[in-house]
């Protein structure tokens, strides 16, 4: 528990900064898996979205931090009712989180305010590390509510907020990276946690894909609630069919975005894959 503690007490700008430089210097040594178009550019626009992702940062964590300390100081939530070990309620803590988190994704997909504000995260069409950045800031308030209704329902605290920011962002980073990964990952640590190429899934062109995947760190979540999908990634076009021409890949193109009305997403009826789509 003390190195834990010590890992946090680490500024997590710090840690975003150090794996950014390792993917962005990997992405340069290793193998790509797809071909980069313009990288400086691209960087460049990730950059700015950075900068805007670290000021909103600022703003939603004070009132994360309120929200929840506030919580917990009136013992509201699951925990409250029971006697855990500190270990065991961390734990739970992370996966909650991430359970609360892969929800509130899918509902993004599904309720068309939302889905203008997170379709920012999926209009990049050659997707990087940097990629982890792109956001739209007004998409923090919602996954800014997801984590305080997580807290709010089982009564987590900020310790475990932290750490589950401490085991996701590795993920993040590694989900976007631009890296050709093995596929015995995916039948072995895919059976249970987001891998880059089942992430990559997700930043699919077509809609059959894009709403498929949700998950954060643990894909058994679309696992056990039939939203997981497979399609081999040397098969992918990453992006939105309706947002890939340059102008619409730029930082300022995808703050108005929302703003941007598109033809209505189709909401399939029921996200049930087919036997082949499942087989990884
Ligand atoms: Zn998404
Ligand atoms: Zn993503």
């Amino acid at each position: 528990m003390q190195t834990l503690k010590s890992l946090l007490a680490i500024n997590s700008n710090y840690i975003a900064i150090a794996l950014m430089v390792l993917f962005y210097s990997l992405e340069q040594i290793l193998t790509t898996q797809f071909k980069f178009t313009k990288r400086p550019q691209h960087f460049f626009q990730s950059v700015l979205f950075q900068v805007t992702f670290y000021f909103v940062g600022i703003l939603w964590a004070t009132v994360t931090v309120f929200t929840i300390s506030w919580l917990n100081q009136k013992g509201v939530g699951l925990f409250y009712l029971v006697q855990v070990p500190l270990w065991f309620k961390v734990v739970m803590g992370v996966l909650l989180y991430d359970f609360i988190t892969y929800w509130f994704h899918r509902a993004a997909h599904r309720i068309p305010l939302i889905w203008r504000l997170h379709r920012v995260h999926h209009i990049d069409t050659s997707m990087d590390a940097s990629s982890n950045f792109r956001g739209h800031p007004l998409e923090f308030i919602w996954f800014g509510i997801s984590n305080i209704t997580a807290a709010a329902i089982f009564g987590l605290d900020l310790f475990g907020l932290s750490v589950y920011f401490l085991v996701a962002t590795p993920f993040f980073f590694m989900e976007h990276s631009n890296l050709k990964f093995p596929t015995w990952l995916d039948k072995t640590f895919g059976l249970v946690f987001t891998t880059p190429n089942l992430h990559k899934i997700h930043h699919e062109q077509d809609q059959h894909y894009t709403d498929s995947n949700y998950a954060d760190i643990l894909i058994l979540w679309d696992k056990l609630f039939g939203s997981f999908k497979f399609k081999p990634v040397a098969e992918i076009k990453l992006g939105l069919k309706e947002f890939d021409t340059p102008k619409q890949q730029t930082y300022w193109y995808a703050m108005i975005s929302p703003f941007v009305k598109m033809k209505p997403r189709e909401i399939e009826a029921a996200v049930v894959p087919d036997k082949k789509e499942v087989a990884v």
